[in-house]
């Protein structure tokens, strides 16, 4: 079985944009408890990186990094490790809320923010970024800086995400390079 329902949307998302494939390289940023490295093995990916701040039990064969990823030292770690450029950025990364509407929500958008931005920073030609977003979000500057890089930046809710939440996941395709 999937260790987490989030499972179901990343299949659906890559059944839409299909971006697992045999030789692609992943980087999973917020990656625990595991599903989403399920998924992404399962459909033959085999050189994979995830990161989260909690421990992950193995996902064979991803490599997993127990760390902060807005430690300094986390991106380059994450290179390293994969061992060269990734083909595709994955962020589910959710901040634990403090309960402060207007913290919660500039915790929310500024690990978006640094996705991207490392996203943009690594990522192969023709590469894609994949991140849990939240409808309402003041997302408009990041969506813009993602509309100049890529081809194409959509707004996707797959099934699996419940209708009443208001998760929502941005996906920007066909990487122009820096
Ligand atoms: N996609 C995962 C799966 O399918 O199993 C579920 C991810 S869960 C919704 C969000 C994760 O983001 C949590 O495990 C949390 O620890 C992680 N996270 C939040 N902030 C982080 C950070 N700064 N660095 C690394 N991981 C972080």
């Amino acid at each position: 079985g999937y260790r987490s329902r989030a499972a179901f949307k990343i299949s659906e998302i890559d059944e839409k944009f299909g971006f697992f494939k045999k030789g692609a390289r992943v980087i999973d940023l917020g990656c625990a408890p595991g599903g989403w490295l399920q998924i992404a093995v399962e459909r033959g990916v085999t050189q994979l990186v995830g990161v989260d701040l909690l421990p992950v039990d193995p996902v064979a064969p991803a490599h997993i990094l127990e760390m902060d990823f807005t430690d300094n030292a986390c991106p380059p770690r994450l290179i390293e490790l994969l061992g060269g450029a990734p083909d595709v950025v994955l962020s589910d990364m959710a901040p634990n809320t403090v309960g402060h509407r207007e913290t919660d929500h500039l915790r929310i958008v500024g690990l978006i923010e640094m996705g991207a931005e490392f996203a943009i920073e690594v990522l192969k030609p023709g590469g894609a970024f994949v991140a849990k977003a939240f409808q309402g979000g003041e997302t408009a500057d990041v969506i813009a800086r993602l509309k100049k890089n890529f081809d194409r930046v959509v707004h996707y809710k797959p099934k699996a995400s419940r209708a009443d939440s208001s998760e929502v996941f941005l996906v920007a395709t066909g990487f122009r390079g820096r």
